[in-house]
C-alpha cells in the first residue's frame, strides 16, 4: 500500500511507526507510556500521529489494561502502608467496604475504582493522622 501524504505538513508520508518515549493521557493518569512495540501511523516529516479508528481502539485497549495494572499496583502499595498502623478490617470499616475486600484488591481478585485508589493514597500519605480523623468522623474512636 502506498503511504498517504500527511495532511498536516503536506510534505511527509504517513507510515506505521514503533518507538519508545511516546505518552498518552488516560483517565486519571496524565502520562502513560505507550508500549514501544505499538504501531501508530506517523508522518515521517513533521511527526504528526494519525490515529485511525482501528489504531485508536487498539491503543485504548492497551492503555486500559495498563491502567488497571497500575491501579492494582498502587492500591497494594497504599494498603500495605496503612496496614502497618491498623488491621485491614478496621480500614474496611472506616471506608464502608465489605469484609475481606482489601484482601481481594491485594490479590488482584478485584479491580479497585480510581476513587478508592485516591482515598487510600491520601490516607497512606499520613496514615496515623488520617485514620484518627476518620475514626473521629465516624465515631469509632477509642
Ligand atoms: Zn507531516
Amino acid at each position: 500500500m502506498k503511504p498517504r501524504q500527511c495532511g498536516e505538513c503536506g510534505k511527509g508520508k504517513i507510515r506505521k511507526v514503533k518507538k519508545a518515549g511516546r505518552t498518552a493521557r488516560y483517565k486519571t493518569m496524565q502520562r502513560i507510556e505507550i508500549p514501544k512495540s505499538f504501531e501508530i501511523p506517523t508522518c515521517d516529516h513533521c511527526g504528526t500521529e494519525w490515529l485511525d479508528q482501528k489504531t485508536a481502539s487498539a491503543l485504548d485497549k492497551v492503555l486500559e489494561a495498563w491502567y488497571r495494572l497500575e491501579l492494582s499496583h498502587r492500591v497494594r502499595e497504599s494498603i500495605d502502608k496503612i496496614a502497618q498502623r491498623r488491621p485491614q478490617r478496621r480500614i474496611e470499616e472506616l471506608l464502608g467496604l465489605s469484609h475481606g475486600y482489601l484482601s481481594k484488591l491485594k490479590s488482584g481478585d478485584r479491580d479497585p475504582s480510581p476513587e478508592l485508589v485516591s482515598q487510600l493514597a491520601l490516607i497512606a500519605r499520613e496514615p496515623e493522622k488520617r485514620i484518627k480523623e476518620l475514626e473521629e468522623y465516624w465515631g469509632l474512636a477509642g
